[in-house]
């Protein structure tokens, strides 16, 4: 797919596998088996100006949009899901920022970040509204010159270890026009206090947790937007960019775990009959049907983003659509992976076991797997999202 893209994709992609191959995946199995968050893979990313993929140009970033979004998280998610996650949400979250950004918003966390200096990453998601991560109840209250933010987010990847949090809560006051608001809110603000490190079945190293915001206070140029952007945030910007980092993220799960089992097939060779185990015609027959579905993903995603890019009016139907896809493809060919490979594949932290576990949060992880499909159905039916 690599010869289709921009030049210069290929080359931020060429680093990317460079930065993956020395670092992440030295690293993959012990930031699932200790759940450490990936430092030393963030930062080797920083290191090479990665870090500002979806900062504009103009302030000294990358100025990649979702096609480039795709092509590097399906690259890191290939070595390390976790850390493709925690790079995936810094990404979502700079999007978020560079989308409406003023002045302030450009010198304090865009052009800092395109240098590699600051992690942001995205806090939506509540107990209380669950997977309608559109729905935020965390309130934002008019107060003089500032905002007071009150309310608590559930499952921040990268909670406790960015510098900043795109944090979404209701509109300020009564005359805005949605109920959805994105304010910012920097590292050690007074009145956020963190939850216990939650520990997952995969995706262990993106440092998940909940974060409590008590009468948190901000200056009113930490709002991103306008109060009540409501529908213009959640799918002009937040959902495709979240859901093609995602799609990437779980492509690249997926694709590792083809890789495993075309090696065990090429590799493992029986002692009775000299036969490798490629040669054994039904599993090359499954190892086909597995490239072919991985591979109609993989064109649908990156269709999905070049559309996004273009803006065409098609976009988000196929944006919807490319992220339940993506994750039903990554469940179903890790698990097909690992029957091909066998018993060593079944072990304890057995690289498909990691895998297994990392592929399994596509379908829960925001914007849903149930939730894509019915709102892919109502684009197609000309119904409104919500
Ligand atoms: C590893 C991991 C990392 C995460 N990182 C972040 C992060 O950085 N930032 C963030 O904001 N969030 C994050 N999340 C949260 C995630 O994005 C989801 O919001 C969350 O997992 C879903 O909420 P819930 O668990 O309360 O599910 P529930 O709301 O309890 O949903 C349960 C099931 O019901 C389905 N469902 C609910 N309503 C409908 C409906 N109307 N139609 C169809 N199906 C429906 C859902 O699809 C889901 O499968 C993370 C989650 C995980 C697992």
């Amino acid at each position: 797919m690599d010869e289709f893209l921009p030049s210069e994709l290929q080359a931020l992609l060429a680093t990317a596998r460079a930065v993956a191959e020395e670092t992440l995946l030295p690293e993959a199995d012990s930031v699932d088996r200790d759940c450490l968050w990936p430092a030393a893979g963030l930062q080797a990313l920083a290191a090479t100006g990665l870090a500002g993929l979806t900062v504009p140009s103009r302030l000294g970033g990358l100025g990649q949009r979702l096609l480039g979004l795709v092509a590097l998280t399906e690259v890191l998610g290939q070595s390390c899901a976790s850390t493709a996650m925690c790079y995936a949400m810094h990404c979502v979250a700079t999007a978020v920022i560079a989308a409406k950004a003023t002045r302030f918003h450009e010198e304090h966390y865009l052009r800092p970040i395109a240098a590699g200096r600051h992690l942001t990453t995205l806090a939506l998601s509540e107990t209380g509204t669950g997977a309608h991560f559109f729905l935020p109840q965390t309130r934002l209250e008019p107060r003089g010159d500032s905002f007071a933010v009150n309310g608590t987010k559930q499952f921040v990847t990268n909670g406790g270890q960015a510098d900043s949090y795109v944090v979404s809560t209701t509109a300020g006051s009564e005359t805005a026009e949605g109920d959805f608001s994105c304010v910012v809110v920097d590292r050690d603000t007074p009145g956020m206090s963190w939850g216990a490190p939650w520990r997952g079945l995969g995706m262990r190293g993106n440092a998940s947790r909940s974060l409590t915001l008590e009468n948190v206070v901000l200056p009113r140029h930490h709002l991103l937007g306008r109060e009540g952007d409501q529908a213009w945030y959640v799918f002009e910007v937040i959902t495709p960019y979240f859901a093609l980092a995602m799609a990437g993220t779980y492509l690249g799960v997926a694709g590792a775990a083809l890789e495993a089992a075309v090696q065990h097939l090429k590799t493992r060779r029986y002692a009775h009959s000299g036969q490798a185990v490629a040669e054994i015609e039904v599993l090359q027959h499954r190892i086909g049907q597995l490239w072919t579905g991985w591979q109609k993903t993989r064109l649908l995603v990156y269709h999905a983003a070049r559309l996004g890019d273009l803006g065409d009016p098609s976009a988000l139907t196929a944006i919807l659509a490319c992220k339940a896809d993506a994750a039903n493809t990554a469940v179903t060919l890790v698990n097909e992976a690992m029957t091909l490979c066998g018993g060593m594949a079944y072990r304890e932290n057995s690289t498909l076991s990691r895998l297994l576990r990392d592929a399994r949060a596509a379908h829960v992880m925001s914007p849903t797997t149930d939730m894509l499909t019915v709102w892919t159905g109502r684009t197609v039916l000309g119904l409104p999202l919500l």
